[in-house]
């Protein structure tokens, strides 16, 4: 395969831009190889800048539903622009994305929108922390709530369940009030709301896509509705990845357990900057200007990525088979690998909901991030290098998630599935 050019443009870019990508997970690091520069993409494929073709299970990291350059979505962005890129005024387009969310949703009366996840999760971060009139707040190791201060933080050594910085920059005075809990174990949440007293909310991915793909348990997640409320701690859903991609619901439609306060992003932009959080009408009503809690955004709600939202979302409802299909790929795709592999004696745990799936190179079951870290992301990285050289493109790292887009066909699953059976004979034959 010939990816002169994506060298070049690697090259160059490393020049003027810190380690030549605008988010660090692109740069390849624990795969190794060269990042793909990509010229264009269409329905499943994207095409990098020596004209290479790669089935492409990264969507973006999840906003692209209908896959690339999806048609609907494309005309209703060139139609939105011709009358204005932004006002930062109100329009109608606003309140109708927002009804359509609330109504295919649960747990939302209002919301508000914003530009990305990021923002989303602070911002409702800084709504529990005023309407509990509490510090602390509670996440979980492996889970990613975008990169603001309070959410960069990972679990102490030992058994310490308050954070520290995961990230230089990032004050202690700030972690300090971030208890970080285990992945699927309650009794580590009771330890964090027994040990401070002072927790405004916890904040969990119910699908963790961040990972890899590490669904929380039922039980779980009942248990953990059942304690916030005991200990009047706000429960945050952080859809940002699975709403609307492990289902018309979401992950909250799949668990059936309410929350608090929801976040969404990544597919309801449909590929634009989009992002919201909402949830009950008694504490979205703190926000200003009904409220004093202040929260704001030149650019939010602005009527391109919203109409680019209402396309998805239009297109969501026109199909009512959406999810089922998507799944129906999902489980081919992951149980084909599985047996690829396995053929090899190579141990591969996969799961799937909706569009998204995941697979870890382990010989055990994942329930939290210490056992998916003792996946063998040495041969993730085989693979990984090897499948992209075949014209298939997996997300750079094995703490990830993977996700299929309507583009897709089962002939397109089962040809990268003998890829998949050719790339771990080649494994096998080299070790
Ligand atoms: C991607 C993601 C975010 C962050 O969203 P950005 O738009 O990248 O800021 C937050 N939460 C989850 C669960 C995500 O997957």
């Amino acid at each position: 395969m010939n990816i002169l050019q994506s060298i070049n443009d690697f090259n160059e870019a490393k020049q003027v831009i810190p380690g030549g990508v605008n988010s660090p997970v692109r740069a390849f690091g624990s795969v190794g190889g060269t990042p793909r520069f990509i010229a264009k993409g269409k329905g499943a494929y994207i095409y990098d800048e020596d004209n290479n073709m790669y089935i492409d299970f990264v969507q973006s990291w999840g906003p692209l539903i209908f896959g690339h350059a999806d048609a609907v979505i494309e005309s209703a962005i060139i139609e939105a622009i011709k009358d204005g890129l932004s006002f930062g005024a109100p329009t109608e387009k606003e309140t109708t994305l927002v009804k359509q969310i609330i109504t295919l949703t649960q747990s939302v009366e209002k919301m508000r929108l914003v530009n990305s996840g990021t923002e989303a999760t602070m911002s409702a971060l800084r709504l529990a922390r005023a309407y509990t009139q509490k510090d602390d707040i509670i996440k979980f190791e492996g889970c990613y709530h975008g990169h603001s201060d309070s959410l960069l933080v990972s679990a102490g050594s030992g058994c310490a369940t308050f954070g520290h910085p995961s990230s230089p920059g990032v004050p202690n005075d700030i972690s300090k009030h971030t208890l970080v809990a285990r992945y699927n174990d309650i009794e580590s949440v009771r330890l964090c709301l027994e040990e401070s007293k002072n927790v405004a909310c916890v904040i969990i991915e119910a699908l963790a896509g961040n990972m890899g793909f590490v669904p929380a348990d039922e039980e779980f997640m009942r248990d953990l509705r059942a304690l916030c409320d005991k200990h009047n701690a706000l429960l945050i859903i952080d859809e940002v990845m699975s709403g609307f991609r492990a289902s018309l619901r979401g992950a909250i439609g799949l668990y059936n357990v309410e929350a608090d306060l929801v976040t969404y992003g990544k597919v309801i932009g449909g590929g634009m900057p989009l992002a919201a959080f909402g949830g009950r009408a008694d504490i979205m009503d703190m926000l200003s200007p009904v409220g004093n809690v202040y929260q704001a955004g030149t650019l939010s709600g602005n009527p391109i990525a919203v109409s680019a939202g209402l396309a998805t979302l239009c297109q969501i409802k026109a199909n009512p088979m959406l999810y089922e299909d998507l799944e129906g790929l999902a489980k081919r795709l992951t149980s084909g690998l599985k047996a690829a592999a396995l053929a090899h004696n190579i141990p591969l745990q996969v799961d799937c909901r909706g569009s998204m799936f995941g697979f870890f190179f382990n010989d055990k079951q994942v329930k939290n991030f210490e056992q998916a870290k003792c996946s063998d992301v040495a041969m993730f990285a085989k693979f990984h290098q090897k499948m992209l050289e075949k014209g298939v493109y997996f997300a750079c790292s094995q703490f990830e998630t993977g996700f299929i887009c309507s583009a897709m066909n089962e002939a397109m699953i089962d040809e990268v599935i003998s890829k998949a059976q050719e790339a771990f004979t080649e494994i096998a034959y080299e070790d």
